[in-house]
């Protein structure tokens, strides 16, 4: 077998056992590997109804055909399990599909050990860490890490097994904790930081795996893959978006973001953070944190960083990153522009193993709970956050990791704190209980429909619409013909640039959108490049051929896009077989009933009627029935037969569900007046329309 490994290796926790499996390659010609391989374990091997931190929960890590090869981005590694942050409108204990794509070199190791995925089952009695070099497995005692952060306890490992080789995929104290937004860290500083995969991990007892390998990834066709690498690493290497992104790191898309006022502000209840680009964004970060710049496995782009505070009150401390998102959601979201406390605050959940985004939601929820009268100081033990508090958000984060006080509740995620509480429910910006990123829902259509529509709750990165943004629709037109019909393609350039904040065309680029960005994913690529920011172009050119070369599987393009939509819709199936479908495909009450506060779009906000349209237009694109579940003559045309009775059981409950809530009813048609509802935000950006040349 070439590019892949052909094998999986399988860690019993209770037993302190492994298992290496050879896997034929029809297998990997129907999942493609990377994410696939995993979605199709953590469907197969858990069962509807099942408690995420039953120790039968599969936690499977995976690197793609392209990872441990000279292909350029290859470095990334899916991280899934069944969720323990999720759930749904029906219940916070049901739960479906979860997963989460680091970067660092954790993954490409895992390959040079002889393993394309590794699969942890079980639970240790006692803390436990897992050594891994080539076939020797071993368990040892993690008693002398448990409790320990993230950077102190890598080098403990690094230093007993004196290989600063070894690559090291680790919990810190709040996947102990099983915080349900606990994240997993290689590297230092490369987070997989969504769904909870930390406190999964937590739940097996399991602190870290190391791994080392002396294997190589051999290639098919290496003279045509060495062309094929080379060429598109120079051609991301001279990117201006590439060039942008070395010296700015993720933060160029803070400027991006709120240039056109779409960046999350206070609780997600704006878009826009009045004057905030003349006191930070990319440039600012670089000029007076960056210390150094550092990069994934085989990536020309190097985005990531070092940053050390030189001055003032936080001098002297230093972090891998941040990124884009961790300082959205630790800035902006919570109110604060004190630029040296949020890089403290991204560096202090890289520490405790916390997802930036949750724990950024965590704290805002409680700031808006605290302003509207929702909570007192008797509901947190006496700690009260205003807005932009830094200090007091160090010390409640550092609760939360540790389950302290207050900090237990806040562990168990926004909507269980609203739930146990029995207030704020409504201001716990969400889909399917995981919280949003920074980009307003309200704003960015796609966007908004890929949140709701992702496998995994809300989230940007199962659908990377990026599409629908002006600048990126200029420079990549020629995609636009390839996902529509010439109808479609009329009516998206007919109402350029507001396309970004009309449905229409929506629900067709979602559904192209996800399968596009599923590729990366598969092959094992930092979607950066593949995405509409990196410049490489779209999957077709970046990455399947030189997937060919590599693997010498005869897979067409086409063949390899079906993969993606079996992939997708084995995710959407693990959601479905619990009976969550249409009901938890949506926004909260907030975004349709109030308007976006502030900035170029001021008064802006979702229409039920327009939702409702586009979710049924988003279920026929994908050949689903109305109500989004996965029909039989689907399943079979993507051979996942296996899905059809579990589709019958989750209707079942869907409908008991609805029956129970008196909400059986037909989808609405739609409606003819959406234009004109949507154009009632008084601010629209002034813009001219303009026709493709
Ligand atoms: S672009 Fe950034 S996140 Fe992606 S692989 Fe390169 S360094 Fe890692």
């Amino acid at each position: 077998m070439h590019g892949f490994m052909g094998r999986r290796l399988r860690l019993d926790m209770t037993r302190l056992t492994y298992e290496i499996e050879d896997l034929p390659s029809n297998y990997y010609q129907k999942w493609i590997g990377g994410r696939g391989m995993n979605s199709e374990v953590v469907y197969n091997e858990t069962r509807q109804g099942m408690d995420p931190y039953d120790p039968a929960n599969p936690l499977c890590f995976v690197c793609g055909a392209l990872g441990g090869t000279f292909a350029p981005l290859s470095g990334r590694v899916t991280v899934s399990t069944r969720s323990p942050m999720t759930c749904s409108i029906m219940g916070t204990d049901i739960h479906g599909h979860g997963d989460t794509n680091m970067g660092g070199s954790f993954g490409p190791m895992m390959k040079y050990a002889g393993y394309d995925q590794i699969i942890v089952k079980g639970r240790a009695d006692r803390p436990t860490w897992v050594v891994i070099n080539d076939d020797k497995v071993e368990f040892r005692s993690a008693h002398g890490l448990w409790g320990m952060e993230v950077k102190k306890a890598t080098l403990k490992i690094m230093k007993e097994l004196d290989d600063p080789d070894v690559r090291v995929s680790i919990i810190g104290p709040a996947g102990e904790k099983m915080v349900r937004f606990a994240c997993i860290m290689n590297s230092f500083s490369a987070s997989g930081g969504r769904t909870g995969m930390g406190a999964v991990m937590g739940a097996k007892n399991l602190k870290a795996i190391a791994v080392k390998g002396s294997k190589p990834v051999t290639i098919a066709q290496p003279e045509e893959f060495i062309k094929a690498a080379w060429a598109l690493r120079e051609k991301v290497h001279v990117s201006p978006s590439a060039i942008r992104r070395r010296h700015e790191g993720t933060m160029d898309l803070f400027d991006a973001g709120n240039d056109i006022g779409i960046n999350a502000h206070k609780n997600c209840s704006t878009g826009y953070m009045k004057d905030i680009e003349k006191i930070f964004g990319g440039v600012q970060w670089a000029d007076e944190f960056l210390f150094r710049r550092k990069a994934c496995w085989s990536c020309p782009v190097g985005c990531g960083r070092y940053t050390y505070i030189k001055e003032g009150k936080w001098a002297g401390f230093h972090c891998g990153g941040p990124e884009m998102e961790s300082v959205c959601n630790l800035g902006p979201r919570i109110d604060s522009t004190d630029v040296a406390g949020i890089n403290v605050l991204c560096g202090q959940v890289n520490e405790l193993g916390m997802d930036s985004i949750s724990a950024g939601a965590a704290l805002s929820w409680t700031m808006e709970a605290f302003e509207k009268g929702y909570i007192t100081e008797k509901d947190t033990g006496g700690i009260r956050l205003e807005w932009g508090d830094i200090e007091t958000s160090m010390k409640v984060l550092d609760m939360i990791a540790r389950r302290e006080g207050y900090g237990d509740l806040l562990a168990e995620g926004n909507i269980r704190v609203a739930e146990k509480l029995g207030v704020g429910m409504d201001i716990v910006p969400h889909c399917r209980g995981l919280e949003h990123i920074s980009v307003d829902p309200r704003i960015a259509l796609g966007f908004s429909l890929g949140y709701a529509m992702s496998t995994r709750g809300s989230d940007h990165l199962k659908n990377y619409s990026c599409l629908e943004f002006p600048g990126c629709a200029r420079s990549r037109a020629y995609q636009i013909d390839e996902i529509f019909d010439a109808d479609g393609a009329k009516k998206f350039w007919d109402n350029f640039p507001s396309q970004m904040y009309e449905i229409d065309t929506k629900p067709e680029l979602c559904t192209w959108s996800e399968k596009n960005k599923c590729v990366s994913d598969l092959v094992g690529c930092c979607c950066q490049a593949i995405g509409s920011w990196g410049g490489a172009g779209d999957w077709k050119e970046a990455y399947t051929p030189m997937f060919r070369y590599a693997t010498g599987l005869d897979l067409s393009d086409e063949e390899i896009f079906l993969g993606a939509e079996r992939v997708i819709n084995i995710e959407r199936a693990h959601w479905c077989r619990d009976g969550s479908a249409r009901q938890d495909d949506t926004h909260i009450d907030r975004y349709f009933d109030e308007g976006v506060a502030d900035g170029p779009y001021k008064g802006m906000k979702l229409d039920r009627d327009e939702w409702a349209w586009a979710q049924t237009e988003y279920y026929k694109f994908h050949g689903w029935d109305k109500d989004g579940f996965i029909t039989s003559q689907k399943a079979t045309e993507l051979g996942i037969e296996n899905i059809i009775p579990d589709m019958k059981v989750g209707k079942k409950i869907y409908n008991a569900w609805l029956d129970k809530h008196g909400l059986r009813a037909k989808p609405k048609a739609k409606p003819k007046a959406r234009a004109k509802a949507k154009t009632k935000a008084k601010a629209k950006p002034k813009t001219k329309k303009r026709t493709r040349r």
